[in-house]
């Protein structure tokens, strides 16, 4: 235990040397300590909030001309792919998940650091069609000290691509980890200053979500909550929020459907079916967690299904050959199981997989269980590799099930259908359909879901206009002030 290194908070450009209390962070694939991190307490993260907001006030960053956002941010994103492999080989280590799919869901992270460096660079203000002799101008400016909280499952991706936007835009940003996954981000501090980012404008401030996290939201003077995580999260932190009139972006969780139409190709079908629930084990927020397969298809598709999924190598992440690593934790093990209790009660047929991998670490295995439509299972997120199956009488079955649940963040339409592609994408009611495809995402292309899924976008100019604020300015360069004066035609707004 005394051989793991402690990762301090970063604070004001350096990690933090005051004594504190910590938390061990686990390598779910061996159970072992990997980490200690700080577990900061209320009046450190309220000394955090006053320094920072000082920085907003009389920082450097906030004033900085736009071509220099673009140089430090254009810099760390050039950094950050000198260092991949020091940051995949961390992020495997503490998420469990196949160093393979870390590898390349690594390497497009700086793409987010570039994007928004050169969306810094090239957004414009306007010029309203205001009426009259008068020049209106809108501009955008950073809102303030911006805190984000983000989750385990991709801690780098989701964190920079909240990092980059904010910082794009001029903000001071306080990131707070999630207490499972956090080293990753912990290493983002000395790669920004080496960039040249001025000290204090991120912050990376480490804790457990209903302490620090919670003390973070509560803080006087913040400008506005950027959340990733689930709907019990979002519901702790929004009455708060709305206490200090904060806004909140919130990426919730969800329930994706995975839409298979007959003209498909068996093969594409599953396919499909195994990248789109499977991947990360099935902790993604759009993990396609319910098939949703047109009757036509369904009796050549499940045994092509199940033989796939029953030869999915699961495994150590550090391997290369791994495809299925494993869940955060032992809670986690015990959900999918009880997911698997429960949809068995309801029944369901468990077509293969259905119980914990007998093996140190919490490895759970790839699962596919028949159910009715509307089974607990089929309609609520299990956030692990349990995959509900459901047969579909028909197109018109399979756009209601896809709408039958609270979430609507992501959905996958598969045909070779031309016009049933248009037809079904259209009518699907998620943040983001995917056709013929599924997990597709880029930083220009804005990420958020609708209902229960969450509210606001990551990504694209959405992500960076909500942390601007627009001042508009009227700039009267020939209307009178001669209302009180009985001057025909006075103008009065
Ligand atoms: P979580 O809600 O348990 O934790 C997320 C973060 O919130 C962590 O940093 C945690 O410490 C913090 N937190 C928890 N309670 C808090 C409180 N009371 N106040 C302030 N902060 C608090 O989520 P998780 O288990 O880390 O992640 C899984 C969830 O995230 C799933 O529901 C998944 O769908 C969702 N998710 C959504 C997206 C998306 O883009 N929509 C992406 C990834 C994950």
């Amino acid at each position: 235990m005394s051989s793991i290194p402690h990762i301090p908070n970063w604070i004001n450009g350096a990690y933090t040397t005051t004594p504190s209390p910590t938390l061990t962070v686990q390598n779910p694939a061996t159970e072992e300590p990997i980490a200690t991190i700080t577990a900061t307490d209320e009046l450190t993260v309220q000394e955090t909030i006053t320094s920072s907001l000082t920085t907003f006030r009389t920082g450097s960053w906030p004033k900085a001309d736009p071509t220099d956002r673009f140089t430090v941010l254009s810099t760390a994103a050039r950094l950050l792919r000198a260092r991949l492999p020091e940051f995949v080989d961390l992020e495997t280590q503490q998420t469990g998940r196949p160093i393979r799919e870390m590898s390349t869901q690594l390497a497009r992270v700086p793409e987010w650091l570039e994007y928004f460096a050169s969306l810094a660079r090239v957004h414009e203000g306007r010029v309203t069609p205001f009426k009259g002799p008068v020049v209106n101008t809108l501009t955008r400016l950073p809102i303030g000290v911006v805190v984000q909280i983000t989750p385990y499952n991709h801690p780098l991706l989701i964190a920079m691509k909240k990092i980059a936007a904010a910082l794009a835009a001029g903000n001071v940003v306080i990131v707070k980890p999630s207490e499972l996954a956090p080293v990753s981000v912990l290493k983002l501090g000395p790669l920004f200053k080496e960039a040249g980012l001025p000290d204090g404008t991120l912050q990376i401030v480490c804790g457990t979500g209903p302490e620090t996290g919670r003390y973070l939201c509560e803080a006087a003077g913040i400008a506005k909550i950027d959340l990733t995580g689930g709907l019990g999260t979002y519901r702790a932190i929004a009455p708060i929020a709305a206490r200090n009139m904060v806004p909140v972006t919130a990426e919730l969780g969800g329930k994706a459907p995975v839409c298979l139409f007959p003209s498909l190709e068996v093969q594409r079908a599953v396919q499909a079916s195994l990248f789109a629930g499977f991947i990360a084990a099935g902790q993604t927020c759009v993990t396609g967690s319910r098939l949703l397969v047109h009757r036509d298809l369904y009796a050549e598709f499940v045994p092509s299904l199940v033989e796939r999924v029953k030869g999915l190598r699961v495994g150590d992440p550090m391997d290369s050959a791994t495809q299925i690593g494993t869940v955060i934790s032992r809670a986690a093990v015990e959900r999918c199981a009880s997911f698997v209790e429960r949809a068995v009660r309801d029944g369901g047929r468990v077509l293969c997989g259905g119980k914990a991998v007998e093996r140190t670490g919490f490895f759970f295995e790839p699962t596919v269980i028949e159910v009715a439509a509307d089974s607990y299972l089929a309609c609520n997120e299990v956030f692990g590799p349990v995959v509900a199956l459901v047969r579909c009488e028909s197109e018109e079955e399979i756009v209601d099930v896809a709408n039958s649940t609270p979430f609507g963040l992501g959905a996958s339409v598969w045909t070779n259908d031309f016009e049933q592609a248009h037809r079904v994408a259209g009518r699907i009611d998620a943040g983001i359909v995917w056709v013929n495809g599924h997990h597709l995402n880029d930083p220009s292309s804005p990420w958020g879901g609708f209902r229960e899924s969450g509210m606001g976008k990551e990504n694209g100019v959405e992500a960076y206009e909500s942390y601007t604020r627009v001042k508009s300015t009227v700039i009267n360069y020939g209307v009178a002030p001669v209302w009180f004066d009985q001057v025909a035609n006075a103008r009065y707004g």
